[in-house]
């Protein structure tokens, strides 16, 4: 027999869609607007590599949506829905800009170059001048060659493995560094690795949440480090939160981690004091560092 829902359940259900979906039309429509006034900034989280004396190497800038309403959003908000209406390719185009708008005053300061990612979504990277564009702006604002790091994830990789990899060389060939995000958290990770050109490998989060067993997680994760490193790739670890990861990556060959360990994401001026006042010194552990 067939299940049916109590008349009131099924109401409440479609009011749901229907609240959701006019929520995503005003997502929609106020990100267009949002775009053009400049309400999308970029916030940069601290890689800190554990190789070499815990030292800032560089940061991902991660959009952040001041909404003039509704004060800040954060991107699991509207990063789905600008990927569903395509509005996804502007912001990372927006995001890129602001990044070397930032890395361009930086280094005019004469300081040494440092490494800045953005994300690249599937659909930035199907825009016909994706390539053209990226180059252009990384010219405007005199950006060396090898500084800025492009993060695509692991699901675009394996859409159209060919069309991808060739992509990745030619912006490796214009200087950009490649990195797959999110590595892990999809399908077929290993078959992928095969022919991939990336340089960097960013290790999902959830290899670090909610692992069952301690030991099994560790096997894991040192595997895939021992053959990204044969395969000349280097390791970044996502999401690190505690102290025994980090002294678990280090050992088994992690080169950078990422996490609330070290920092979150901070504003442009919070990461700019932070490499400024850090130098050449270690990052200490979260809750370690003095307030200034
Ligand atoms: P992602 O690229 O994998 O970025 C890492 C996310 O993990 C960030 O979330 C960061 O704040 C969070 N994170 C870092 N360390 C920790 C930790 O120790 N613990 C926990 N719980 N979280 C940590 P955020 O900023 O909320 O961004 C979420 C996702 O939104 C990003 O994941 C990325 O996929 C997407 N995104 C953000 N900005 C952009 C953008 O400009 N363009 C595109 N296409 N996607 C973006
Ligand atoms: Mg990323
Ligand atoms: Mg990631
Ligand atoms: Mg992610």
């Amino acid at each position: 027999s067939v299940k049916q829902l109590p008349g009131n359940q099924c109401a409440f259900f479609t009011d749901q869609i229907r609240l959701q979906a006019l929520k995503e039309t005003e997502i929609e429509s106020d990100g267009k607007i949002g775009i053009n006034a400049g309400q999308f900034i970029a916030h940069f989280q601290p890689k800190v590599n554990i190789q070499k004396g815990n030292r800032i190497v560089g940061a991902e800038a991660l959009a952040r949506w001041k909404h003039p309403e509704k004060g800040m959003i954060p991107p699991d908000e509207f990063i789905p829905i600008f990927e569903k209406t395509g509005l996804i390719a502007e912001l990372d185009r927006s995001i890129f800009c602001e990044a070397c708008r930032w890395l361009h005053s930086y280094l005019a300061e004469g300081n040494q170059p440092i490494s800045i990612a953005v994300n690249v979504s599937r659909l930035g990277l199907l825009e016909p001048d994706f390539i053209e564009y990226y180059t252009k702006v990384k010219e405007q604002y005199q950006i060396p060659d090898n500084v800025l790091q492009l993060e695509f994830t692991e699901s675009l990789a394996l859409g159209d493995d060919d069309m991808f990899n060739h992509i990745v060389r030619i912006l490796q060939s214009k200087g950009f560094t490649c990195s797959l995000d999110d590595f892990g958290s999809g399908y077929s990770s290993l078959n992928v690795l095969k022919n991939l050109p990336v340089s960097v490998l960013k290790l999902d989060m959830l290899f670090f949440r909610k692992s069952v067993d301690i030991k099994r997680e560790r096997i894991v994760v040192s595997n895939i480090i021992n053959m990204a490193r044969e395969l000349k790739i280097k390791t970044i670890a996502e999401g690190v939160e505690n102290t025994e990861t980090v002294d678990f990556l280090r050992a088994a060959g992690c080169d950078v981690i990422q996490g609330y360990i070290f920092s979150k994401p901070l504003s442009q001026e919070e990461f700019g004091c932070l490499i400024r006042e850090m130098g050449d010194r270690a990052m200490p552990l979260c809750g370690e560092r003095e307030d200034t």
